[in-house]
């Protein structure tokens, strides 16, 4: 056993001397320069949680703040893609550096390390953990907003992210079948258990625009979700249509030439959350 410093906060020794519970919240890098962290979360995969990341990053820059993406999805890292950044991190004496988009998004993903990045990421639980960790203690962010775009479901990898990072809340992303399962709200005690406020809930491929008379086509039935974010005393932030134009976006790695507002009244709402407006 090391020397007692007293101080249990910051100390992993199961002495009978405790006092305090230990916190597992890591410090930044003493370089970098971190505003509020968002955390954006689902209860599985694919329901585009990445594309509300890169959205909400993309209006929040386009307000003029610094903004940047901490790509802790790791086994699916879509981040860089999305915006069409593909060369390699950098790091300098001080820490690692991200990469910046064209409108000047700080990015920090698994993909931007690794040789090839159509190579998978065979790595187990807590090594992928480890990895995310260092991403937030290791790179020199300088940003507003710290967007986290979180592992799907409530795992090993989503756990330790928030645990070690110190979130200001988070978004749940959900399509409207998940929205009215279990699945969101496993997501939801997550963050309670957790005591991380939680922002609200963006509905992701809510609905189908008639390319003809633009009328909006509910997939799962009308009005179910709102019930849904009701029951679970959540903020519905926003209703994203599926659209095929989005979709080109991201795989161009275009998602800054977004037109579409769809979120921008959510980021009006994380604005507020932060005490900015
Ligand atoms: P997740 O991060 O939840 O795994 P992604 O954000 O990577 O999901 O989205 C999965 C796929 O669905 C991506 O190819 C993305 O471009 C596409 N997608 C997500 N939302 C929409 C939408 N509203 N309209 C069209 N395509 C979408």
């Amino acid at each position: 056993m090391s020397e007692c410093t007293h101080d249990c906060s910051t100390c992993g020794e199961s002495c009978g001397e405790r006092t305090q519970p230990q916190s597992l919240l890591r410090e930044h890098n003493p370089a970098a320069r971190v505003g509020k962290v968002f955390g954006v979360v689902s209860g599985k995969g694919g329901v585009g949680k990445s594309m509300v990341t890169s959205q909400l990053a993309v209006f929040m820059r386009r307000r003029g703040c610094k903004v940047g993406i901490l790509d802790a999805d790791v086994t699916g890292p879509s981040i860089p893609k999305a915006f069409g950044v593909h060369q390699r991190a950098m790091a300098d004496e001080r820490g690692m550096l991200p990469v910046e988009t064209s409108s000047g998004i700080q990015l920090m993903s698994v993909n931007l390390l690794l040789d090839d990045e159509t190579d998978p990421v065979l790595w187990r639980g807590p090594v992928i953990g480890g990895v995310v960790t260092q991403f937030w203690t290791d790179v020199i962010w300088d940003v507003d907003y710290l967007f986290v775009d979180m592992p799907p479901g409530t795992g090993d990898v989503a756990l330790s992210v928030f645990q070690s990072l110190p979130l200001d809340g988070v978004v749940i992303v959900a399509s409207p079948q998940e929205l009215v399962s279990m699945v969101v709200e496993k997501a939801v005690k997550m963050a309670e258990m957790m005591n991380i406020p939680i922002v609200g809930v963006i509905e992701n491929m809510s609905y189908l625009l008639c390319p003809d008379c633009g009328k909006e086509i509910p997939l799962f039935g009308a009005g179910k979700t709102q019930a849904a974010a009701d029951a679970h005393h959540i903020p519905l932030l926003a209703r994203m249509p599926i659209d095929p134009a989005l979709a080109q976006l991201t795989d161009q790695g275009r998602i800054e030439d977004l037109t579409e507002e769809w979120l921008s009244g959510a980021a009006d709402i994380l604005e507020k959350f932060s005490g900015k407006s």
